[in-house]
């Protein structure tokens, strides 16, 4: 299918939300995500309230005609009463300022001459003050890629909203988790400069890059989100949210153009409007296009002045992709790996941390190579294979279950959508090995160690590591 997008008139751009690595933007509290139970529940009820123009938000309206009411899991050692909106903000975390610096720096961003903190307001709940604080770092940079110049209209620093825990929608109760609320988040907005999917995916995993080259980010699930808004000619520009994984934003991408187009030839106007990713990447309905952001400036948090003085003591980080012959070096790898490696965000450190007894250049090669000779071999997408399937089968070899031999096996065999079965690539204990070597050289006394080594891999294919063999054939 090659849909000619600048025929489509396609105009995309990104929103990407990094969370940081400090602690968080208004108060001391660690930036941490807990699993175990909350120490309290604070029940809280919101209504939304006109703006200083007298009017409700659309958005805003949408929300209240629910009625909601909420309750927030706290703790007492992780959040305090800052999340709880008890206590005004503290003045903003200087450390994540200077990363938000460094990124739009970067990015060619021209700093604002001060950083003055904004409220936006949020009425679903999941900021216990009713808004978000966001304040505008830079604004108008460019990053070039091969595909062409992208404008980054903003760079801003903002913190992140309560996580959603539960919803009991019978009685009309959300509840919300405080760990993640007042997290510093960057947000990068670019420009609607992109105009087709695979350009989309250069300038997020060139985006991505960047902010991990300041290596104080968040990484994991849902350290990251991307929002990306589209449009065709005679279309609308729809706001799609929450797409989690990068890979997934050219597939996003081309299913809204999409829709929209067959929406269009059955003579219906597609609608402005915020939609949410689904799993498999088609969006559905979120709410109604919000109107612009009604903002208001933050009393209770002092402006920050940007002088020339505080600009000439940050440090820019190198670039990921300009340490390219030292990540090589470090880990064994050719240069070639190492900038797949970088490209697609994979930090061997965090791997070699969870499998210990892994080396780190076979983590990168099954991760980079599989994918691609899985494409070869089923001549089609690596189809259902998605991160953890990795992670699962990198958990059995690092446990020494399964040798390296079986990992491309289980990987195809994920990919084709079947179901892991363990015990039929569980490594042949060595006794059992010892047994067959010691019955083939009785049987078939003439043969070579080679001749030995294939008929015994062919046996156990996927079974036993090839190194093993030998050293038993040897031994
Ligand atoms: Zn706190």
């Amino acid at each position: 299918m090659s849909t000619d997008y600048k025929l489509l008139g396609l105009k995309a751009g990104l929103e990407i939300h990094q969370q940081l690595d400090t602690s968080k933007l208004f108060c001391n509290c660690p930036s941490v995500l807990r699993d175990d139970a909350p120490d309290a529940i604070v029940k809280r009820r919101l209504t939304a309230v006109a703006g200083e123009t007298g009017e409700v938000d659309i958005a805003a309206l949408h929300e209240t005609s629910r009625k909601a009411a909420f309750n927030y899991e706290i703790y007492h050692n992780t959040t305090c009463l800052v999340e709880l909106d008890d206590e005004p903000p503290h003045p903003v975390n200087p450390e994540a300022l200077r990363i938000a610096m460094e990124v739009a720096l970067l990015l060619n961003a021209k700093p604002v001459q001060e950083i003055q903190v904004m409220r936006k307001t949020v009425v679903d709940g999941s900021n216990t003050s009713g808004f978000q604080r966001t304040a505008l770092v830079a604004r108008n940079g460019h990053i070039q890629m091969r595909s062409g110049k992208v404008r980054i209209a903003t760079v801003c620093l903002e913190e992140d909203s309560a996580k959603i825990i539960s919803q009991d929608r019978q009685h009309g109760m959300v509840t919300y988790r405080l760990d993640r609320l007042g997290i510093p988040l960057i947000e990068i907005a670019t420009e609607p400069d992109i105009h087709t999917p695979e350009q989309a995916k250069e300038v997020a995993e060139y985006l991505g890059m960047v902010l991990r080259s300041t290596g104080k980010v968040k990484r994991g699930l849902g350290t990251i989100r991307q929002d990306v808004n589209i449009s065709i000619e005679k279309g609308a520009r729809v706001e799609i949210k929450g797409v989690q994984d990068l890979r997934s934003i050219p597939k996003v991408i081309e299913k809204e153009a999409e829709r929209q187009l067959s929406l269009l030839k059955q003579n219906q106007k597609p609608k402005s409007e915020v939609r949410k990713a689904n799993p498999d990447n088609t969006t559905s309905f979120l709410r109604p296009m919000p109107g612009a952001a009604r903002m208001y400036p933050e009393t209770d948090v002092p402006p920050v002045p940007v002088t020339k003085e505080y600009l000439m003591r940050i440090k820019l980080p190198k670039l990921l992709t300009d340490k390219l012959s030292e990540l090589a070096a470090e880990y064994g790898l050719s240069e070639a790996l190492a900038k797949e490696i970088i490209a697609r965000n994979v930090s061997l450190e965090e791997y070699k941390a969870l499998f210990p007894n892994i080396a780190p250049a076979y983590v990168a090669q099954i991760l980079i190579e599989v994918p691609k000779d899985i494409k070869a071999r089923l001549k089609a997408d690596t189809g259902k294979l998605v991160h953890e399937d990795f992670l699962k089968v990198f958990r059995h070899l690092n446990d020494g279950e399964i040798t390296k031999e079986a990992v491309p096996e289980i990987l195809v065999e994920l990919a084709k959508g079947h179901k892991l079965d363990i015990s039929k690539y569980k490594s042949v204990p060595d006794e059992e090995l010892k047994k067959e070597i010691d019955r083939l050289k009785k049987e078939k006394p003439d043969l070579s160690s080679q001749a030995y080594m294939g008929l015994i891999m062919s046996k156990f294919r996927g079974k036993v590591s090839g190194k093993k063999v030998m050293e038993m054939l040897q031994g």
